[in-house]
């Protein structure tokens, strides 16, 4: 059986995570959480040491992480587990997000993270969200979403997430700190975000989370 592809690429806090682990669990098909290789990779530096600009140390560390991802055999969420410990919540918070959004400039990183990712794919299916799944990493994916939302509303929702897994945050500056990291992210040279030009664009911003599912769900039934 040939594995189809579904990306979902966009700035932090659209929802891409949710629904791409709604769709997953939907399909019965494996899930990339691309963002989350870099969190890790940024926190396995801080760990070791490990200077957040050494692209050399960097790439070294990427290539040699040793990382897990446990899906329960209901697919309700992901665990995380590094080098022996759970970081499912660990990695969440912003301090790691702008470590991550650092470590992703780097070209030599992400040509190491680029076999890691790839590996995900196995029949019947992956469902991959990130920044750069649709135009680098699975260029020929069948089905590509980009989903954006306001800043406002994505910045609430990073809030609500964080503060519902026991984070303390401030709205305000988790609104500053959201709109540096997608600056980053869309400026950099290397794999920026932006929608592929055969990407769908979806607003989620006035959408429920089972709205936008329900939205690429018949997309690929349009498809089939
Ligand atoms: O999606 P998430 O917020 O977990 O991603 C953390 C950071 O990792 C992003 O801000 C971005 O810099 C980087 N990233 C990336 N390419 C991806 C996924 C994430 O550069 N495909």
């Amino acid at each position: 059986v040939r594995p189809v592809v579904i990306t979902i690429d966009g700035p932090s806090g659209s929802g891409k995570g949710t629904v791409a682990g709604l769709l997953a669990r939907k399909l019965g098909w494996n899930l990339l959480d691309s963002g989350a290789l870099y969190r890790l990779l940024a926190f396995a530096a801080r760990n070791h040491g490990v200077d957040l600009t050494n692209e050399e140390a960097l790439k070294v560390l990427a290539a040699h992480l040793d990382v897990q991802f446990v899906t329960s055999t209901e697919q309700r969420s992901q665990q995380i587990i590094l080098e022996g410990e759970d970081v499912t919540d660990a990695i969440r918070n912003e301090q790691v997000g702008a470590g991550a959004s650092q470590v992703a400039s780097l070209p030599a990183v992400r040509e190491s993270l680029l076999l890691r990712q790839h590996a995900f794919l196995e029949p019947p299916g992956l469902v991959a969200d990130g920044r750069d799944m649709g135009t680098v990493v699975f260029p020929d994916a069948p089905l590509k979403v980009f989903l954006t939302a306001r800043p406002e509303e994505r910045a609430r929702r990073r809030y609500q997430q964080l503060k519902d897994s026991g984070v303390d945050a401030n709205l305000s500056s988790l609104l500053g700190e959201i709109s540096k990291r997608d600056e980053r992210d869309s400026q950099r040279a290397v794999a920026p975000l932006k929608a592929a030009p055969d990407a769908i664009q979806l607003d989620s911003t006035e959408l429920s989370i089972e709205q936008v599912v329900e939205h690429i769900m018949s997309e690929i039934a349009a498809r089939d």
